[in-house]
């Protein structure tokens, strides 16, 4: 057994600032990289600004990562990061800066390089990262990913190269500015990084136990997430923590079949990355059900549901409205059939019909 994060991780109330000189350490400039809005709204661009200055480190903002960042959008940042002579990189946001900010990494630090690098398998490093998410879903302060989308594949993958943050500085704080679809839908992505690490033929006992933590520590907040209001600080503090632990156990197994699934959603359909994977979810715990997955039914407990078909209307009500077509379904199927590397993360025997039975599942 492997076991391996190298994220210095800070999950605290003023995380950034109590950590500045840290942070600082990391170059002479920074690049920040955020969403259009949410890091000013949040105070999270505020925190990291006062913690650089505080320290006399120079900073350039590019605050135009759209979300599900595209190669074009990394290669655009990109420029105006070596315009500047950026020497490390922090991403604020939810996980399209952060993962944003790891791709950027890479391409700053080889700067002779073209976008063609990104899906390459080669030996070479990134500048430093330092992470500050304001959602409570990819885990992505501290996995070793970064999924962008292809416009030449017509999907969504992450990039080969493996780019761990430096530091992780989670503060909940920052998720009370966060719409009530954001946090559902980001808290249901970090439960599915927990289901697919959990069932996946890469878990060990180190990943099992970060996502047995996970399930329980999700499932305090499941009442708030049906209910959709009245979120506590509290809730939003166990929420990012599970999302942290879940990115932890993704960075050993990766994920499976309803991340698998979500990209052609997100791509052709444009729904957000957290429901995209949760209408997948029931689907997919079914199969393990049928396939008699020896956990199963403490997973369903641990999640804090009596039965799979609590948690499907649990998951209707939180993803709201969607609409797959047989055509969909088609080539939903045909391009997981060509991913191996999905495929193969499942325990259990799959093929053609258990992907249909997985899509159909929920509608
Ligand atoms: P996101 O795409 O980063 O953000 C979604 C929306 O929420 C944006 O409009 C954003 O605004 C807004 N937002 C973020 N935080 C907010 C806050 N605290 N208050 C108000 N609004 C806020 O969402 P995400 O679900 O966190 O990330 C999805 C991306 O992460 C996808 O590309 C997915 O593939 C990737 N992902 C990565 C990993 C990994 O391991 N690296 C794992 C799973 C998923 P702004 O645009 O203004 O910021
Ligand atoms: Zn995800």
């Amino acid at each position: 057994m492997e076991f391996y994060i190298p994220t210095k991780v800070y999950h605290e109330d003023g995380a950034v600032l109590n950590h500045s000189a840290e942070i600082a350490s990391l170059g002479r400039k920074a690049f920040i990289v955020t969403g259009k809005s949410s890091a000013v709204k949040t105070g999270a661009l505020d925190d990291v600004i006062k913690a650089l200055e505080s320290n006399d480190t120079d900073y350039i903002l590019y605050d135009k990562i759209e979300e599900n960042p595209s190669v074009e959008a990394i290669m655009e940042a990109t420029d105006t990061g070596r315009g500047h002579g950026a020497d490390f990189v922090i991403g604020i946001g939810g996980g399209s800066p952060m993962d944003a900010a790891k791709a950027i990494a890479l391409m700053v630090q080889n700067r002779d390089t073209a976008e063609e690098v990104l899906y390459k398998e080669l030996k070479i490093k990134a500048l430093p990262v330092a992470e500050v998410p304001t959602t409570c879903g990819t885990g992505s302060e501290v996995t070793p990913y970064a999924i962008l989308t292809r416009n030449d594949k017509k999907t969504k993958q992450s990039i080969k190269h493996r780019i761990y943050p430096s530091v992780a500085c989670i503060d909940a704080k920052y998720l009370k500015y966060a719409p009530v679809s954001v946090i559902r839908n980001t808290a249901i992505d970090a439960l599915c990084h927990l289901i697919e690490s959990y069932f996946n033929k890469k878990s060990t006992e180190y990943t099992k136990m970060l996502c047995k933590y996970g399930f329980r520590t999700w499932a305090k907040n499941r009442v708030a997430l049906f209910d959709g209001k009245d979120f506590t600080y509290e809730n939003y503090n166990q929420l990012l923590f599970a999302s942290t632990l879940a990115g932890m156990a993704i960075s050993h197994t990766g994920t499976s079949i309803p991340h698998g699934l979500s990209y052609y959603l997100t791509y052709n359909k444009n729904i957000p990355h957290g429901k995209a994977v949760g209408i997948f979810l029931p689907g997919y715990l079914n199969f393990m059900k049928k396939s008699l997955a020896s956990d199963y039914n403490s997973v369903i407990s641990d999640i804090g549901f009596d039965d799979l078909e609590e948690f499907k209307l649990f998951i209707k009500c939180c993803v709201g409205e969607f609409c797959i077509t047989d055509k969909d379904i088609c080539e939903m199927v045909q391009e997981m059939l060509a991913n191996p590397v999905k495929l193969s993360s499942v325990p259990y025997d799959i093929g053609e019909k258990e992907l249909r039975d997985i899509i159909e599942y929920i509608r």
